[in-house]
């Protein structure tokens, strides 16, 4: 396929030598010239913008910085709209906003152009050996004609929903990645400060529930997602117990646990709520009613 490549960053120039293997024909464009120099050695050809980039292209992929640039890129002077041709592609490869790419998706339709927003996971590493997660928004048959070509970057090609969701999975992923690491964070500053050696911790936590990954693999997809909060696998009143013997032994040491102390506060309130025997991830059900939303499957 022909396919037009924009942004060849620590991503994207991956990204598109990935394209070049599986034999695809590639047209790039980047504001920094020199950064095409190992795909042209290896046969792609140079576009001076975006817009000389996606005449002729039956697909358009961006891997551009942030939202500033893909609307410069995608609506802008010299962008794809001015240069695509009815019935094409454009696939957003960018971490960028679902609002954006929502506006794009309507002036593009009235073009006759289809647009994808597909963000990926998985850092450069992945990036160069194509196992990246690669999450798509859009019309669904329209993902499924780009799906081949989106496998030869990503080993885990999703479609995750209407224009916009592959950018909603993807900021909740990475929200959840800085959250995660600021608790990480807590408890190995508690743990060494209490007199554990950082790799002992390691293999205790790699090894234990959090760590063999149960939160994603079963207690979302098996309790949450279905309500069973009543069902308890680990009493809330058990968790609460734990988390305060852990702040605890934090005052001790003198280390700050602002992640902990808010999930000290939820178990109280939980207790509060009489939900002492309820399964301890009961504390999603108070998020759950400050955000006006339940998290459950059909
Ligand atoms: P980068 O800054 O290395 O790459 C961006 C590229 O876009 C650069 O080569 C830059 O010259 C080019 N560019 C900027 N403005 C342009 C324009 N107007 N026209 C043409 N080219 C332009 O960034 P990156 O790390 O490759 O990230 C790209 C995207 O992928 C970002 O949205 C990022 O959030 C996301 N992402 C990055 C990683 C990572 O580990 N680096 C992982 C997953 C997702």
């Amino acid at each position: 396929m022909r396919i037009a490549f924009i942004g060849l960053g620590n991503m994207g120039r991956h990204m598109a030598a990935n394209l070049q293997k599986a034999g695809h024909e590639l047209v790039v464009h980047d504001v920094r010239p020199e950064a095409a120099a190992g795909h042209l050695a290896n046969g792609a050809s140079w576009a001076n913008s975006a817009a000389e980039a996606a005449q002729g292209a039956e697909l358009i992929l961006t891997s551009l910085p942030g939202p500033k640039q893909v609307e410069e890129v995608a609506l802008g002077e010299g962008g794809i709209l001015q240069g695509a041709a009815k019935g094409v592609v454009y696939a957003d490869l960018s971490t960028s906003s679902p609002t954006l790419i929502r506006r794009i998706y309507e002036v593009f339709r009235e073009q006759g152009i289809h647009v994808l927003d597909a963000p990926v996971s998985g850092g450069t590493l992945g990036a160069e050996r194509a196992t990246l997660q690669v999450m798509v928004g859009g019309d669904e048959a329209i993902y499924e004609r780009v799906r081949p070509v989106l496998l030869a970057i990503g080993d885990k090609v999703s479609y995750i929903g209407e224009i916009g969701s592959g950018e909603i999975a993807k900021l909740c992923h990475n929200t959840m990645t800085y959250c995660a690491n600021l608790a990480l964070a807590e408890v190995f500053t508690l743990g060494v400060k209490a007199g554990v050696k950082p790799e002992r911790l390691l293999e205790a936590i790699q090894g234990g529930a959090y760590g063999q990954g149960n939160m994603l693999k079963h207690r979302i997809p098996e309790r949450i997602f279905k309500g069973g909060f009543d069902q308890a696998g680990f009493y809330l009143a058990l968790a609460r117990k734990d988390v305060g013997l852990a702040t605890e032994l934090a005052r001790e040491f003198n280390v700050p646990m602002n992640v902990a102390s808010l999930a000290e506060q939820a178990l109280i309130e939980g207790l509060a709520r009489g939900w002492d025997a309820r399964d301890a991830s009961a504390i999603w059900i108070l998020q759950e009613e400050r955000a006006g939303v339940k998290v459950r499957t059909e």
